[in-house]
């Protein structure tokens, strides 16, 4: 049997395992990848570019709605979802080969088909074996399907992109990113959709308030969301699918889509031939550099289920690669004041403490700052959803340690709010700063 010798072997071409190789490669090491799928990974293939996609289309619907307020007289002949998703895969197709040609720029052996662990220093695929002092790990995840009779009657987010036709009636179970996210596409493009809540909150990570708004809001464009209930069973009926309630009740739908979280990709590595032991939900604890129980094997991205966010695990593998093959000992990635956005209608942009969690680390010192308005868009439109943002302040200078935005553009407004939380920012420079006008972002630095 074959061994190629590298410094270096990535297993997994998502976000990090591709961050991770190129980086290595351009300091210089010799790297070997492997992906069992396509080029990018989830996020590429079935996360955050055609979720955005989608999600663009969303928007358009809403505009093309909101137009007619604006003085346009427009007739709109349906959507061609099926076009839609034939322009989203032939991009994506081309995405996949700019992947493969940065790989082939940086000289990065790139292998396809599945590794698995010989040893601790060796992966074998269709045959091949492959040795280097350091591997990494960055195999990410797949949705989590619950243990429900008849649960393969519904889907997942891999397949709502699989779609080729929107189903009319739609019931997404979960309350995290992918249920909002999905929920308010399908709704803005023309489905009724339900969601199925097993508690009564949306995105329970986040700040309470902003999930509390967010289900008013989708409520009011019209997903019916039905709180603490679980499905207990799905079965084939005339007209599509019977979903059984654990009140009783039942639902006829054409689709449901599961998105009830994600599980680790780690059963099928051979883990079992380097003396790692993945967590009981699969995980793969990492140190603050990234670094599993077992020298030389790392692990980055969402295999580690630390914050599972392409731009985290893009910059966990990055630094693990300056680290390892630049000498740059202490460079590890800060997992603090990660930025995240919802893309949800509307969206969700968040960074820094909850209000409930700077309660919890600073008790008393904490100052909370709140505005709640109608963005001037709705100035000449019937409908008048409110925006919402908070500040949460923490001790005598009243550093910002979170900020929360709900409403259209948050998604936009974010980043640069976040180097500020990042750099320590005080109430005092966000009130110094002059305002841009007219915008929303202005409220930001205009709350009393
Ligand atoms: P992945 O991107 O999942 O890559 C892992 C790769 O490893 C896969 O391609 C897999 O085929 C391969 N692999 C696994 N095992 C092996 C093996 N043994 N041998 C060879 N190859 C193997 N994040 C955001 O920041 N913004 C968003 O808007 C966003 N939207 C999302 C929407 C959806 C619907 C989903 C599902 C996720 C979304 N995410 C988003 C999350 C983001 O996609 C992930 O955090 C990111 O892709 C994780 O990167 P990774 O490198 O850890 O894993
Ligand atoms: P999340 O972790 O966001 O949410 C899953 C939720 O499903 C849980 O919080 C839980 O909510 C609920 N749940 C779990 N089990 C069940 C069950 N059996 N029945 C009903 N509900 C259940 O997972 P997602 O799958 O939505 O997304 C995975 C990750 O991918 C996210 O955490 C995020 O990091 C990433 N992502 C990022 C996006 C972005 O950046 N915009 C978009 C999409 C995904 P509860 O306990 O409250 O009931």
């Amino acid at each position: 049997m074959n061994n190629h010798e590298f410094d270096f072997l990535v297993i997994g071409g998502g976000s990090g395992g591709m961050a991770a190789a190129r980086r290595a490669a351009k300091h210089g090491a010799r790297v070997a990848l492997f992906e069992a799928g396509r080029l990018g990974g989830t996020c590429v293939n079935v996360g955050c570019v055609p979720k955005k996609l989608m999600w663009q289309a969303a928007q358009l619907a809403e505009g093309l709605h909101d137009a007619v307020g604006y003085g346009f007289d427009l007739t709109v002949n349906g959507h061609d979802w099926a076009g839609l998703v034939a322009r989203r895969e032939a991009y994506l197709r081309r995405l996949n080969g700019i992947y493969q040609s940065n790989l082939d720029k940086d000289n990065i052996t790139a292998v396809h088909g599945h590794a698995r662990f010989v040893d601790q220093h060796c992966v074998e695929v269709d045959g091949e074996r492959y040795s280097a002092p350091h591997i990494l790990i960055a195999s990410g995840g797949h949705p989590t399907w619950p243990e429900v009779p008849g649960a393969s009657l519904g889907t997942d987010s891999d397949g709502f992109f699989g779609w080729t036709q929107r189903p009319q009636r739609v019931v997404v179970v979960g309350s995290g990113y992918i249920a909002v996210e999905l929920s308010g596409v399908l709704q803005a493009l023309g489905s009724n959709v339900t969601q199925l809540l097993r508690k009564d909150h949306l995105l329970k990570e986040f700040d309470a308030a902003l999930g509390e708004q967010l289900k008013e809001q989708m409520r009011d464009a019209g997903v019916e969301i039905r709180e603490k209930i679980q499905v207990r069973r799905i079965d084939e009926a005339d007209a599509g699918l019977a979903i059984t309630l654990d009140d009783g009740s039942s639902i006829t739908a054409d689709a449901l889509i599961w998105a009830i979280g994600r599980s680790p990709n780690t059963a099928e590595l051979g883990l079992e031939h380097t003396g790692l032991e993945a967590s009981s939900s699969g995980f793969l604890h990492t140190d603050a550099f990234q670094n599993t129980e077992v020298p030389g094997i790392y692990a980055v991205g969402d295999v580690t289920g630390r914050q599972p966010l392409t731009p985290v695990a893009i910059a966990a593998g990055r630094r693990l690669a300056d680290r390892l093959f630049a000498g740059m000992q202490d460079r590890k990635l800060d997992y603090t004041n990660v930025p995240t956005v919802v893309f949800s209608h509307p969206t969700i942009g968040t960074v820094g403490l909850s209000e409930a969690e700077a309660r919890e680390q600073h008790c008393d010192s904490v100052r909370i700052y709140e505005s709640s308005f109608v963005p001037l868009y709705y100035g000449v439109l019937e409908k008048k959803p409110r925006t919402y943002m908070k500040l949460v302040c923490v001790g005598d200078n009243e550093q910002v340690v979170g900020v929360h935005i709900l409403g259209p553009a948050a998604d936009e407004m974010l980043q640069g709010f976040a180097v500020a939380v990042k750099m320590g920012a005080t109430k005092q420079d966000f009130d110094d700063t002059v305002a841009i006008h007219p915008t929303s972002a202005e409220e930001l630095v205009t709350m009393t």
